[in-house]
């Protein structure tokens, strides 16, 4: 049996419902996808800890190209993205990569 625990705001307790999951099963694997807060570990107290750097694709806006339309900045939910004084500006820290606005680019950029 494979349960997800996903979505939610943070603090509304899905890493205690899968941990406890986790415990009360008689075998479990535990996989903490958790991109900003993975800390499923601080229960589990693992002490081999395997660690690989992963990357994630920012929008990179090319002005010569950008004719102002404002798609990218409509489309986009975390506000990443604002046109201010004729440029697009991007919002790195809040840009979830989910690579939507490039697809409903005009100019494709
Ligand atoms: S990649 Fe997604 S989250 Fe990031 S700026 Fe574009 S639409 Fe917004
Ligand atoms: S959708 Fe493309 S052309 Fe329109 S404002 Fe965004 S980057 Fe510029």
């Amino acid at each position: 049996m494979k349960i997800a625990v996903l979505s939610g705001k943070g603090g509304t307790g899905k890493t205690f419902v899968s941990v406890n999951l986790a415990t009360v099963a008689k075998t479990s694997t535990y996989i903490d996808c958790d991109v900003e807060e993975p800390n499923g570990h601080l229960f589990f107290k693992p002490e081999k800890i395997q660690e690989e750097e992963i990357t994630v694709q920012i929008p990179k806006v090319d002005n010569e190209l950008c004719n102002g339309c404002r798609k990218c900045a409509d489309f986009c939910n975390f506000n990443a993205l604002a046109y201010i004084k004729n440029k697009l500006i991007v919002f790195e820290d809040v840009c979830h990569s989910c690579g939507g606005c490039s697809l409903v680019c005009p100019e494709k950029h």
